[in-house]
């Protein structure tokens, strides 16, 4: 194909991701019209810590911890007092504990010695923390300090590939095509519209297609008729 004629046919599915991308959030923010996240935190460090603990676990069981630890530790300075095992004493029940309390302890510490005791707000710095990585970066970013970033997770992932929003195969280009989709008046919430659409209505295993708000537009469901008697 001529390179005029490649630009113009990917101009054109750009463009035509967009009007769908457009039409997609109208409809969520419609169902969906206070997108919280289900984690619960009082600060941008608490958020933080909390999804550093969310990996391979659910939200609920992280929330079942940090009230206690938040109540201990609200502060990365408090945090590293109460140290690598009164971490872990208290994050046993949500996976991965040692190595959670241990990135945790040592963003902490990189957090009170670098950056006053203050979150960051680039992802450079925010990727230096121990594990924090680019999604991590981008749900702090995003929902602690607005920023127009879309965190990819694998609802998300799934959720961009039966609508159509995304070919991409990685997290990461899922996420820079939904950056490059999502109007402006969307990015604060699209996160929340995808995951929760995922988590609760377009599930892995039984899409509740009769129910879904966004039915019209999908072309997963197209392909899968039979889904709509689900
Ligand atoms: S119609 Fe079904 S597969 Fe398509 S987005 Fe809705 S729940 Fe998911």
């Amino acid at each position: 194909m001529a390179a005029a004629e490649d630009f113009a046919e990917k101009s054109s599915g750009l463009q035509a991701r967009k009007e769908l991308a457009r039409k997609v959030y109208e409809l969520l923010a419609k169902a969906i019209p206070e997108p919280k996240p289900e984690l619960e935190y009082h600060s941008v460090y608490e958020l933080l810590t909390a999804v550093m603990l969310s990996a391979q676990t659910t939200d609920k069981s992280v929330n079942a911890v940090t009230g206690e630890l938040f109540k201990k530790a609200p502060t990365p300075q408090t945090m590293l007092e109460l140290g690598e095992d009164g971490v872990r004493d208290i994050v046993r029940t949500v996976g991965l504990a040692n190595t959670k309390a241990k990135h945790i302890i040592g963003a902490a510490g990189i957090l009170v010695s670098e950056f006053n005791g203050k979150v960051p707000e680039t992802m450079e710095e925010l990727v230096r923390l121990p594990g924090v990585g680019e999604k991590t970066a981008k749900v702090v970013l995003n929902v602690g300090f607005g920023k127009g970033v879309i965190a990819v997770d694998t609802h998300i992932l799934r959720v961009a590939h039966r609508l159509g929003l995304s070919e991409a195969r990685t997290p990461a280009g899922v996420s820079k095509d939904l950056e490059e989709i999502t109007p402006a008046e969307y990015v604060r919430n699209a996160h929340h519209y995808l995951l929760l659409h995922g988590r609760y209505t377009c599930k892995a295993q039984k899409p509740q297609c009769r129910n879904c708000p966004v039915s019209a537009l999908c072309r997963y469901l197209s392909a899968n008729p039979w889904l709509r008697a689900g």
